[in-house]
């Protein structure tokens, strides 16, 4: 599958990470949708239901492993979007908390491009073969 033809969100509150993403992802090749906060994350999947989702954890209102656990209820009865999660935190807590949340792949912050470019490769193949 073209990175080109994967639908992409990305959900990010800080301006200037937000920037940051969108500059690799703009590298890469894939467009993106932009959330600013987990609300705006569900109501984007309401409208869209997006290949892959790119989740920052530390979001105001609703945080990213709530907004994966309710994207894993919501979702029961269709696709399934992979998830990726983007933190600063790096404890192997906080990497088991994203995967009993159904986040599927973890990024550490500050975001590297070719760390970026591996995650988004992982998922390309892993909605190219759905898991069963
Ligand atoms: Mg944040």
């Amino acid at each position: 599958m073209e990175a080109s033809s994967i639908s992409l969100l990305l959900a990010e509150d800080n301006a200037i990470n937000l920037k940051v993403a969108l500059c690799f992802l703009e590298k890469l090749g894939y467009p993106v949708d932009v959330a600013h906060n987990g609300r705006e994350v569900l109501a984007a999947y309401d409208k869209q239901a997006y290949d892959v989702i790119l989740l920052d954890i530390q979001m105001p209102e609703i945080d990213g492993l709530e907004v994966a656990r309710r994207l894993r209820q919501k979702t029961g009865h269709k696709k399934q979007p992979w998830m990726i999660a983007m933190t600063a935190h790096a404890m192997n807590s906080d990497r088991s908390a994203c995967f009993a949340a159904g986040i599927n792949d973890y990024l550490q912050k500050p975001t590297r491009l070719e760390d970026l470019k591996g995650a988004l490769l992982r998922a390309v193949r892993a909605v190219e073969v759905p898991a069963s």
